[in-house]
C-alpha cells in the first residue's frame, strides 16, 4: 500500500497553496466576506474567481480533455478540492464538482459539448433541484411535474433548500414527467435555463444569519434535448449524482484548517491567563481531534485512490463524508469549549477572538447533520449498501 504522494502531486499541491494565498489575502478576506450568503463569500467575488480558476486550469483536471478537461488522475483533483477547502476559498461547490461529474456520465454529446467547456472556464453556476417542501430526505415523493409539449416538457412545482438558485444559469431539476407512476419510478432529471420565463426565486434566512432558497417553476419550458438521461429514468440518474455529490464532499481540508486554527490559537497567551494548550484537558482534547483529522484525512485518499482506478465507489463515499462531517462537528464544539468565555461571542464583536469564526461556523454547520444524507441517511447507506444490513 503506497500513502505517499509522488513529488509532482506535491509539486501541484505547493503551486494550488501558493496560488490562493496569493488570491485570498486578509485584505481580500475582509473586502469580499458577505456573511449573508452561503459560503460566506459575496456573490459577485464568488464567481469572479471561479473564473480566475478557470483560467488556471484547476476546473475539470481529472476530467476527459475532449470536453476540455485536463485528464489528469483524480488524485490531483482531491489535492486541489483539499486547498480549496483549507483556504475557506469562493467557488468549490457543485458548480465545478458534482454536476460537471453527473453531465459526463449522464450528458448526451451535444449537452457535454455545449456546457463543459464553459463550466471548464468557470462561467457557469449550479443549483440542483432534487429536495421538495414534501421530499427532503424522502427523494422519491416528488411532486413537481413536467408535461410532455412536443418538443418541450412544461414545468410546475416547488423546489426547497436550493442551495445558491440565486446565483446559478442552469439547474438540475427533477420532476414527474409520467403522470400515473409513483415513487422513483416516472421520474426525469433535466437540465433547466434558470433565466426561463416562469422561475423565481424565493428567500429564506437561516440560524447561521444567511440566506436560503426556494425556487418555484410556474409552467416552464424545457426542450427535451435538455433532459439528462433518459426520460422516466430519472431516478438512476440522480442516485449517481448524488454519489457523485457525496465524493466532492469527502475533502479533508476544512478539518485540517479548523484543527491548525485551533492549534494555533490555543498557543497563544491572553490578558486572562497562560496559553490554553497548558491546560491538560485542552491537550487531550487536541489529541483526539488530531487523531480523527487523521482518519478523515486517510479516508479522503482512500475514496480519491479507488475514484483514480476508475472505479464508482458508493458506501465508501458515504463513509468518508460521515467521517469528515464528524470530524468537523467535534472540532466545532470543541473549539467553542477551548474558546470558553469567548466561544458565544458573535461577528463583529470587538472582544470576539477568530474573528467570532468558531460560534458562526458552529450555527453554520448544524445542516451537515441533515443535508445531503446527514447523519442518519448516511449510516443507512454504510449499513445497508457497505454491511449488507437487513432494512
Ligand atoms: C444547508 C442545506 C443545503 C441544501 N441544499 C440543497 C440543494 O442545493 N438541493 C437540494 O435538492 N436539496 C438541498 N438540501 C436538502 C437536503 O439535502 C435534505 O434533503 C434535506 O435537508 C432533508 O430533508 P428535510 O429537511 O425535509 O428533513 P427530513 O427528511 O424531514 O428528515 C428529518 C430528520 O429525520 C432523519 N431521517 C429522515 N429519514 C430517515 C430515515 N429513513 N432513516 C433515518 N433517519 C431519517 C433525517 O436524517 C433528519 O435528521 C439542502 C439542505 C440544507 C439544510
Amino acid at each position: 500500500m503506497q500513502f505517499e504522494f509522488t513529488d509532482d502531486q506535491k509539486r501541484f499541491r505547493a503551486e494550488v497553496r501558493d496560488f490562493l494565498r496569493r488570491e485570498l489575502t486578509p485584505e481580500v478576506w475582509a473586502q469580499h466576506r458577505d456573511t449573508g450568503e452561503q459560503g460566506m463569500w459575496s456573490v459577485p467575488f464568488t464567481k469572479a474567481f471561479r473564473r480566475k480558476l478557470g483560467a488556471a486550469g484547476y476546473i475539470g483536471m481529472g476530467w476527459p480533455t475532449e470536453y476540455g478537461g485536463g485528464g489528469r488522475s483524480r488524485i490531483y483533483q482531491a489535492i486541489f478540492w483539499d486547498e480549496m477547502e483549507y483556504a475557506r476559498a469562493p467557488g468549490l461547490d457543485r458548480s465545478i464538482t458534482y454536476v460537471p461529474n453527473t453531465l459526463l456520465a449522464f450528458g448526451s454529446h451535444a449537452q457535454k459539448e455545449a456546457l463543459l467547456p464553459r463550466v471548464v472556464r468557470g462561467e457557469l453556476a449550479w443549483f440542483v433541484g432534487y429536495s421538495e417542501p414534501e421530499a427532503g430526505s424522502d427523494l422519491a415523493n416528488v411532486r413537481t411535474r413536467a408535461v410532455d409539449d412536443g418538443d418541450s416538457f412544461i414545468v410546475t412545482g416547488q423546489k426547497a433548500f436550493s442551495s445558491d438558485a440565486h446565483m446559478a444559469d442552469y439547474s438540475l431539476v427533477l420532476a414527474r414527467t409520467d403522470p400515473g407512476s409513483s415513487r422513483h419510478r416516472g421520474l426525469t432529471l433535466m437540465i433547466v435555463d434558470m433565466t426561463s420565463p416562469g422561475v423565481n426565486i424565493s428567500r429564506h434566512p437561516t440560524l447561521a444569519g444567511w440566506t436560503h432558497h426556494a425556487v418555484y417553476f410556474d409552467g416552464v419550458r424545457v426542450p427535451k434535448s435538455m433532459v439528462l438521461g433518459e426520460v422516466n429514468e430519472g431516478w438512476k440518474v440522480v442516485m449517481g449524482a448524488i454519489d457523485f455529490e457525496r465524493a466532492a464532499l469527502a475533502s479533508h481540508g476544512l478539518v485540517a484548517f479548523q484543527l491548525d486554527r485551533l492549534l494555533e490559537w490555543t498557543q497563544l497567551g491572553s490578558d486572562q491567563g497562560s496559553p490554553p494548550i497548558q491546560e491538560p484537558t485542552v491537550q487531550d482534547e487536541l489529541v483526539r481531534l488530531a487523531i480523527e483529522s487523521e482518519g478523515a484525512r486517510l479516508t479522503t485518499y482512500w475514496l480519491a485512490s479507488l475514484h483514480a482506478k476508475g472505479l464508482m465507489p458508493q458506501h465508501e463515499t458515504s463513509l468518508a463524508v460521515l467521517v469528515k462531517r464528524e470530524t468537523a462537528r467535534r472540532l466545532d464544539s470543541s473549539g467553542l469549549e477551548m474558546l470558553g468565555p469567548f466561544g458565544p461571542l458573535r461577528h463583529g464583536s470587538p472582544a470576539a477572538q477568530l474573528e467570532g469564526d468558531v460560534e458562526l461556523e458552529y450555527r453554520d454547520r448544524l445542516y451537515f447533520q441533515f443535508a445531503a444524507g446527514g447523519f442518519d441517511i448516511t449510516r443507512n447507506v454504510i449499513a445497508l449498501r457497505g454491511l449488507g444490513l437487513p432494512r
